[in-house]
């Protein structure tokens, strides 16, 4: 079926088929990433709707904004590859009108780990969500496992504003050597590629560990090796619900999340894990 390339909420209401939607929503760039996700929505609905829209709301001042990827012909390719229906690419302009006041809170969760790094950051997110929900009407949406913040924020608002929408996480796709994917890793140089895995690499050696501080200090112990090329910003084990720090005797799911400059570029991973299981 031929593509339809979306702009706003009538183009959409067009587009619209019988059955069930999923939306799957990207900043473009696409890679394998994206593309697993898109296989799972088309698995799971009738007709899958990507946005592609770099949300400036989600952006600090000295972050990325500008010279984050736009690949918008080349992310059609992949979407009519992937037989996805419709693509939702909307101007900056109609999403944000510049008298527009209200937006949505991530409360305190949206304040720690990632987002103490990031002020805002998953105030923007959240807020471009509820409106990509409010504007596709999806019954499914997929998120990927590799923000794992995100997706629990994302779970969090479904859960408190009561949308009905299900939410649906999908695994992190890596590189062979075990780099997650990431629209960002088109900015590192070859020196920085073999830098940037130590953050995939901590992640394994922590989560081989049984006890909370074993898992910190392992995979902290990778990080230091990796030298001055790395430029840590944190690494946290967390509930998986709250992203609060796990206490020792903590038992169930952990994530094991890790965020580091590498040269001029941000990248953040992290690995889900049990602890103490019974
Ligand atoms: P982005 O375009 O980076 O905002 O990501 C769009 C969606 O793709 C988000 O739900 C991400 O979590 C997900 N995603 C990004 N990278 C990966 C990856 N390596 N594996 C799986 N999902 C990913």
């Amino acid at each position: 079926m031929e593509l339809i390339v979306a702009r706003g909420r009538e183009d959409l209401v067009k587009a619209r088929r019988a059955g069930t939607v999923a939306l799957v929503p990207t900043m473009g760039a696409l890679h394998e990433g994206h593309r697993s996700l898109i296989r799972q929505a088309r698995v799971r609905a009738d007709q899958v709707v990507v946005s592609i829209f770099v949300n400036p709301l989600q952006f600090g001042p000295n972050e990325d904004f500008s010279r984050y990827p736009r690949t918008f012909e080349s992310d059609l390719d992949v979407c009519r590859a992937e037989d996805v229906g419709v693509v939702f690419h909307p101007a900056a302009e109609d999403m944000y009108a510049p008298d527009r006041q209200v937006s949505v809170s991530a409360g305190e969760m949206g304040r720690i780990v990632e987002g103490a790094s990031r002020p805002g950051h998953f105030d923007g997110v959240l807020t471009v969500v509820l409106k990509l929900f409010n504007l596709v009407q999806p019954d499914l949406a997929v998120f990927g496992q590799k923000d794992a913040q995100q997706l629990a924020l994302i779970r969090r608002m479904v859960a408190d504003l009561d949308l009905p929408i299900e939410i649906l996480g999908a695994p992190t796709v890596r590189e062979p050597d075990g780099l997650a994917l990431s629209s960002r890793n088109r900015y590192l140089s070859g020196d920085d590629r073999r830098v940037a895995l130590a953050l995939s690499r901590a992640l394994r050696a922590g989560a081989a560990q049984l006890t909370p501080a074993e898992i910190r200090r392992t995979a902290r112990a990778v990080l230091d090796e990796a030298g001055p090329g790395l430029d840590l910003d944190y690494l946290a084990l967390v509930d998986p619900a709250t992203f609060t720090e796990v206490s020792e005797s903590f038992e169930g799911m952990a994530v094991l999340a890790v965020a580091a400059r590498v040269g001029s570029t941000r990248l953040i991973d992290n690995v889900t894990l049990t602890l103490n299981p019974a």
